[in-house]
């Protein structure tokens, strides 16, 4: 792709003060286009990394680089790229009935038959389905179920949500709200919105010192218990949490950790909202993070990006007999929805990714595959710039740190995560930085030889960080 000098661009001194080349493609993407979570001075300087085309788990950029794509789009794209059924279903679909509204007692088949296979595959007693087009979307009508439910069983003062601090549950104000990074509330608009109180994350490594997994995984669920005690579990309608943290860091309960929740939220009647949105689907090695997890009864569950594999934009809300029947017997008119759920194409496009899902039997070669892939992970552990590592199904967090023995973490402001995957992305691979926690979630069709790939260039540009750092 050819390069312009800065002093042949258009507006440039009006975008950018940086000294960088960058292509016309790139330009026109800077001058119109504001996209999500980005820094857009950076953005501007740099220029975006513009992809062309895909093909399984290959992305090849404007540029004709190949890169191996570590975190199947963001943790959506199951079935990696270029599947032609799906393609050919949404085009039949798109012929046949192309929208459907979902409102005013309207209905469609392929979403009546997706909500069938929903409740077939989701945990026992999540009966029913909301259908929604994103994760946030999905969180945001859990939430809203959560009020209604409280307010129709007649105890409309439980009404306080409890979330964790390094949640994700998406970019909403409710849902930002809910997320536990203090830095997405800098935005303003009043976030995090009031009635949402927070507790610590089951983060072992950083938070556990003196206690083995086991012991801390309790201790961090009754972390809960105190503060539903501290609240009046009288005021505390729900429990709003991801089965492992992925966009929070990676991170991963202790198995005593999930079993413990659900008795809190038994004793003291606090619904559990389950948000699956990047746990769902196989990504554990089972169907559903919950099944992985041990979580046997959520009353709400959020699902998402490998509904579809992120072929079309479609989300759901899975909703609990508990929940359900009230809304249906007592409820009237639930004023929510959205112009396109229940989308026929989007319904059609996840059943047929389920479908294949289940004829490629994916889910249990992503739990095989998993154990090859979780060995990679364990021996990146001596790596001098690695304090933890931590891998679950097709998901990995590789932890940086500054100093190994003593558990400190680097410097924020020195962007050690940013730099690794820069050099991962120099040497063709896709992962992404949290922090300073390089996380890897490929599509689930990932191969072991691609596996192979994905780590050796993982290692190597470990090893340029370090030689950068150390
Ligand atoms: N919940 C979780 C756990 C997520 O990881 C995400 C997105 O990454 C969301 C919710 C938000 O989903 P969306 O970006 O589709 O709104």
């Amino acid at each position: 792709m050819p390069r312009l000098a800065r002093q042949e661009i258009p507006h440039m001194n009006e975008i950018s003060t940086i000294n960088s080349p960058i292509t016309a493609l790139q330009l026109r993407d800077n001058l119109h286009y504001l996209h999500p979570f980005t820094d857009y001075a950076e953005l501007h300087a740099e220029g975006s990394r513009i992809q062309d085309h895909a093909e399984g788990v290959y992305i090849w950029d404007t540029d004709g680089r190949r890169i191996i794509d570590g975190l199947a789009g963001l943790g959506c794209v199951t079935l990696g790229y270029g599947r032609k059924e799906l393609a050919e279903v949404a085009a039949r679909q798109m012929q046949k009935l192309s929208y459907s509204q979902s409102f005013f007692k309207t209905s469609n088949e392929p979403a009546i038959q997706l909500a069938e296979k929903l409740v077939e595959l989701t945990p026992k007693g999540l009966n029913h389905v909301f259908f929604t087009n994103s994760g946030s979307e999905a969180n945001e009508t859990c939430l809203k179920l959560v009020h209604r439910y409280w307010n129709l069983a007649g105890k409309p003062d439980k009404r306080v949500i409890i979330a964790r601090a390094q949640a994700y549950h998406g970019s909403t104000i409710a849902t930002t709200s809910l997320s536990g990074n203090p830095v997405f509330y800098t935005s303003g608009g009043g976030m995090p919105i009031s009635g949402i109180e927070r507790i610590e994350a089951p983060y072992w490594y950083l938070n556990g010192a003196g206690e083995t997994p086991e012991e801390f995984g309790l201790t961090a669920a009754r972390w809960l218990e105190d503060k539903i005690l501290e609240l009046g579990a009288e005021n505390v309608a729900a429990f709003f949490a991801e089965p492992f943290q992925g966009a929070g860091g990676a991170i991963l309960p202790p198995d005593t950790y999930w079993p413990e929740i659900q008795r809190i939220c038994r004793k003291y009647d606090v619904l559990l909202v389950i948000d699956e949105v990047v746990s769902g689907f196989g990504r554990t090695g089972k169907w559903f993070g919950c099944e992985t997890f041990g979580i046997e009864a959520p009353d709400l569950m959020a699902i998402a990006k490998g509904i579809t594999s992120s072929y079309f934009p479609m989300s759901a809300t899975m909703v609990s007999d508990r929940i359900a029947s009230l809304l249906i017997e007592k409820g009237g008119e639930f004023y929510h929805g959205f112009t396109n759920s229940g989308h026929p194409v989007g319904a059609a496009v996840a059943l047929e990714n389920i479908r294949i899902m289940e004829r490629e039997q994916v889910v249990e070669n992503a739990a095989e595959l998993g154990k090859h892939f979780g060995e990679h992970v364990a021996s990146l552990a001596d790596h001098p710039l690695v304090g933890n590592v931590r891998s679950c199904g097709l998901f990995a967090g590789i932890q940086l740190v500054a100093d190994k023995d003593k558990r400190v973490l680097f410097d924020e402001a020195l962007r050690v995560g940013d730099h690794c995957s820069t050099e991962a992305l120099h040497r063709g691979l896709a992962l992404r930085a949290i922090g300073d926690t390089m996380t890897l979630m490929p599509p689930l069709i990932i191969t072991r030889g691609q596996i192979d790939e994905v780590f050796a260039m993982t290692r190597d540009a470990l090893d340029a960080t370090a030689r950068a750092f150390k």
